[in-house]
C-alpha cells in the first residue's frame, strides 16, 4: 500500500492505538499529524515524516484553529483517525455531570470535532478514509462504566450515519471496536478496576485478559493492521461498518 502523498491526522496519535496506527501510516508513506495534550509525548515520537501537534479534542477553537494550520502545512486531511479518548468506569448513582460531561467532551465531541473539521479539506479531493476508534462498549453494554459505554455508542451513530451522507461519493466512514487492548488505558484502568471490584491488580489485569475471548491482550498493532485495511485498496465497499477486534464475541 503506497499512502504517498496523503495526509493523515491522528488524534490521540502519541502513545498505544493511535501511536500504532501513525507508525504503520508513515511506514506506508503518508505524512502523518499526530495531536493530544501533551507536546513532549508528541515530541519523543514525531520525526520526519510524523509531526506532533498539541491540541486539545475538547476545545472547539482550538480544533479548529490546529487542524487548519496543519492542512495549510500538509495539505488536505484525507485519512481521519479520531482516536483521542478517555476510558474510567463510574457506578451511574456516582457519577457528577462534571465526569459525564467530560466523558463525552474527550470522546464523542472530539470525535465529531476532528471529523467536521477534518471533512472540509478532505471534501475538496477524491478520496478519503475515516477510521473511528470506538469500542467494544460502543456495540453492547459495560457494567460499571455505562458514560464510557454512551461516548462510544455515540460515536458508532456519527459514524453509522455519516456513511449514509456521502453514500456514492469516495469517502468511507467505520469504526473499529476494540476489546481490551494493551496500552497506557489499560493500565490506568487497572487500579480503578481493582478497587471498584474489590481484588488486586493482579486479578483486575486478569479480569481484562480474559473478557478478551481469546485470553490475551490485543497489541496496539493489530488494531493498526484492521485501520490500515480500511484505508487500504479492497475495502472500498466496506463503509458504516463496526470492525470487533476482540478475539472472539465479548
Ligand atoms: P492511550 O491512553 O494510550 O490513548 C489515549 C490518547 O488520547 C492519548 O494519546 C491522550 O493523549 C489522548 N487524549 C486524551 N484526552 C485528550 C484530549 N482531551 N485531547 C486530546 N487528546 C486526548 O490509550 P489507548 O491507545 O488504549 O486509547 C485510544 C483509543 O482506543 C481511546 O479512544 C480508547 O477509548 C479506545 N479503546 C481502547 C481500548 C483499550 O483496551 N486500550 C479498548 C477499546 C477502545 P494526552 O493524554 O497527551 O492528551
Amino acid at each position: 500500500m503506497d499512502l504517498s502523498g496523503k495526509h493523515a491526522l491522528i488524534t490521540g496519535g502519541g502513545t498505544g492505538i493511535g501511536l500504532a496506527i501513525a507508525r504503520d501510516l508513515e511506514a506506508k508513506g503518508a505524512h502523518v499529524t499526530i495531536t493530544g495534550r501533551r507536546q513532549e509525548v508528541l515530541d519523543e515520537v514525531a520525526g520526519p515524516n510524523m509531526t506532533g501537534m498539541a491540541m486539545d479534542v475538547r476545545d472547539e477553537a482550538d480544533v479548529v484553529a490546529k487542524i487548519a494550520a496543519a492542512v495549510e502545512k500538509y495539505g488536505p486531511i484525507q485519512i481521519c483517525i479520531p482516536n483521542a479518548g478517555i476510558a474510567e468506569g463510574k457506578a451511574v448513582h456516582k457519577t457528577s455531570m462534571e465526569f459525564w460531561r467530560n466523558m463525552m467532551a474527550t470522546n464523542l465531541d472530539g470525535a465529531f470535532l476532528t471529523i467536521r473539521e477534518s471533512l472540509t479539506s478532505m471534501r475538496q479531493t477524491d478520496w478519503g478514509r475515516v477510521v473511528a476508534i470506538s469500542s467494544m462498549a460502543g456495540l453492547r453494554g459495560l457494567p460499571g462504566a455505562a458514560c464510557y459505554a454512551a461516548s462510544k455508542h455515540g460515536m458508532i451513530g456519527l459514524i453509522r450515519s455519516l456513511s449514509e451522507d456521502y453514500i456514492g461519493q469516495p469517502f468511507t466512514f467505520n469504526s473499529i471496536c476494540p476489546g481490551y487492548v494493551d496500552t497506557p488505558i489499560v493500565d490506568r484502568n487497572t487500579t480503578s478496576i481493582a478497587q471498584r471490584a474489590g481484588v488486586s491488580e493482579e486479578q483486575a489485569r486478569g479480569m481484562m485478559v480474559k473478557a478478551n475471548r481469546h485470553q490475551r491482550l490485543i497489541a496496539p498493532e493489530e488494531v493498526a493492521t484492521a485501520a490500515a485495511w480500511l484505508i487500504g485498496p479492497g475495502s472500498e465497499s466496506v463503509n458504516g461498518q463496526s470492525i470487533e477486534i476482540a478475539g472472539g464475541q465479548m
